[in-house]
């Protein structure tokens, strides 16, 4: 596998070459190569997803699979958004989540993750069977994959806005005024926001890994198509989990923590905590074992399961006498603020009120966590070429994880409290609830038979358009 990725590295440098010399006439390029297929008689497809984290990463790669011509837009210059400071798969019904997906025809991102996975199979408070990839070496394997795919990946490219025609969207402009058309669009851009919304939290832009003040503003495409979002303050909430630099930690902690993944560390009690954990985003580690120790996690850099500890009392822990953060820059002071807004869809992940547009990963609302942007991406990439192709929209079945998350937080988040709630397969309320119905198993038979029962097994690797017209 990791042969394997070192060619598509390899690959990707020479694209990079043959983009750069293009680079002048991106848009001329991209609409001549479409219109170059169909004259050739075939039903050509084009998606464009704006943001390059999980969710439009997969949403690419479906879209891709399916059949299309895809582009994909990414403000930063790199992709993967909050995916290059996380880490944990699989945790709790996290593995339930990846099985279905391989079960129902999307195991390649699941493929390269495995191949970057630093520890497997560890278990901490609250927490089993997760895995930990390297969050510092796996964004250029995924870029890699995708552009060998041949999806059309633009950096430094930020949407700025859109082209409607009624209440279609024509093209999305993006910074310096170019479009990007498309027939349909994917809105995988997080949670949207300016420096201005994360400031009235800590005062402070703690300098987090979407590094507004280097890329500009992260802008909902949602929003630009004119769509009411649900938005509040009440919702917001702060990341769950910060990073150290490993070097700056003792040694004795650092070859425990490269040895079994985790290690716990209890706070001495002259070290007065915050109380910190209320304000996560991360529900599933607002426990009391994160509250009397430090959970440090192994995923390069030294991730340390707490949205903030304030360096001078960092300092006084054994081991952390010469700590420093490196994601985010502030991690004494703060974290980064998501979950801003809800932008309105139905179960296919279409955002009501735009005929041609679906969204994914956060930008859907509260879903938090990779995997959950790697399904939500999924099924909006692959509906994007269905919707385009003719074909009804799929909606995952309940009897899915996978499908009853999207139906379930559809429906908790129109009363308040359902807003102030967070969701993900990896614990707090949805994983009670996983648990509950029975729809939480890390058995591979069993995520197969579900597919197999819905008749969906393997449906996110069909060809849908792309196929000759006859
Ligand atoms: C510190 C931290 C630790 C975390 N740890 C974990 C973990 O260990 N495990 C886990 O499962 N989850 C973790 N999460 C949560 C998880 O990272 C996210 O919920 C998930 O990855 C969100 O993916 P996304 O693609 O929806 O959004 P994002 O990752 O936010 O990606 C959105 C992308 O869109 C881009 N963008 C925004 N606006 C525009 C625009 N106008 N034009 C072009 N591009 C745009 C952004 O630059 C960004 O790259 C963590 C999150 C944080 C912040």
């Amino acid at each position: 596998m990791l042969q394997k990725l070192l060619a598509y590295q390899r690959k990707r440098e020479h694209r990079e070459q043959v983009s750069r010399f293009f680079s002048a006439s991106n848009i001329y390029y991209t609409n001549l190569y479409s219109k170059t297929h169909r004259k050739w008689g075939m039903t050509m497809v084009r998606v464009v997803v704006a943001g390059g984290g999980w969710a439009g990463c997969a949403a690419a790669n479906a879209a891709r699979k399916a059949g299309a011509e895809v582009t994909l837009l990414e403000r930063t210059d790199m992709l993967l958004g909050t995916g290059l400071v996380g880490g944990i798969m699989r945790n709790n019904g996290r593995l339930t989540a990846w099985l279905e997906l391989e079960a129902l025809g999307a195991p390649d991102l699941l493929a390269i993750i495995g191949a970057m996975t630093r520890h497997a199979n560890i278990d901490f408070p609250g927490h089993r069977h997760a895995s930990l990839y390297d969050v510092d070496r796996i964004e250029p394997m995924i870029r890699a994959f995708l552009e060998e795919s041949g999806v059309e990946v633009l950096t430094q490219t930020r949407a700025t806005g859109v082209q409607m025609d009624g209440r279609l969207i024509h093209s999305i402009v993006v910074e310096g005024e170019e479009q990007i058309q498309g027939d349909v669009f994917v809105d995988a851009t997080g949670t949207a926001a300016t420096m201005r919304k994360c400031i009235r939290h800590d005062g402070v832009c703690v300098m987090c890994i979407l590094r507004c003040p280097s890329f500009g503003p992260r802008v909902s495409i949602a929003a630009q198509a004119g769509v009411e979002e649900i938005e509040g303050e009440y919702m917001e909430a702060m990341s769950g989990s910060c990073k150290l630099i490993k070097d700056s930690l003792g040694a004795w902690l650092v070859e425990r923590l490269e040895r079994h993944g985790v290690v716990v560390v209890p706070i001495p009690k002259y070290v007065m905590a915050r109380d910190n954990l209320r304000r996560k985003a991360c529900q599933q580690y607002a426990l009391k074992e994160y509250a009397d120790n430090l959970v440090l996690l192994d995923t390069g850099p030294a991730k340390l399961m707490a949205p903030f500890f304030p360096l001078e009392k960092l300092r006084l822990i054994p081991g952390f006498s010469s700590a420093r953060y490196n994601d985010p820059y502030s991690g004494g002071k703060g974290n980064s603020i998501r979950y801003s807004m809800i932008t309105p869809h139905d179960n296919t992940l279409k955002v009501s009120g735009v005929e041609n547009l679906f969204c994914a990963g956060e930008k859907t609302g509260l879903l938090v966590g990779h995997t959950e942007a790697i399904v939500t991406g999924t099924l909006a990439g692959h509906n994007a070429v269905r919707l385009a192709a003719g074909k009804p929209l799929l909606d995952l079945p309940r009897f899915l994880a996978t499908g009853d998350i999207i139906a379930y937080i559809n429906e908790s988040v129109r009363t308040e409290e359902g807003r102030r709630r967070k969701y993900t397969f990896s614990g707090s309320v949805y994983f009670e609830r996983m648990k509950e119905l029975n729809l939480y198993t890390t058995q591979h038979r069993e995520a197969e038979r579900r597919a197999r029962q819905a008749g969906l097994s393997g449906i996110f690797s069909r060809k849908i358009a792309g196929q000759k017209i006859v």
